[in-house]
């Protein structure tokens, strides 16, 4: 209400809704670490967000959104760390 300042967002890959960063979950594929959760939000690379809806994160899951938005096999291990982080 006081401050009209535009906040960066960023589009969830499975309900291709709009969130401010800080509310979406940040998968990125980084040189060192391969495909990761990026839970500062500081690592390079091209990165795909997550609200942190269940439903997303479920449906991310079920269709392998991932392995699309990377164009590669995603260990099913990153997927089942997605589906913990919300969990917690
Ligand atoms: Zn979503």
């Amino acid at each position: 209400m006081t401050k009209t300042k535009k906040i960066p967002q960023r589009k969830c890959i499975a309900c291709g809704k709009l969130y401010d960063k800080k509310d979406l979950l940040r998968i990125v594929n980084n040189k060192e670490l391969g495909i990761v959760i990026d839970e500062t939000g500081k690592l390079n690379g091209r990165g795909a967000y997550i609200c942190k809806d269940k439903a997303c994160l479920e449906d991310v899951k079920k269709n392998n959104k991932l392995n699309r938005v990377f164009k590669q096999k995603i260990d099913d291990k990153l997927y089942e760390e997605i589906e913990a982080y919300e969990i917690k």
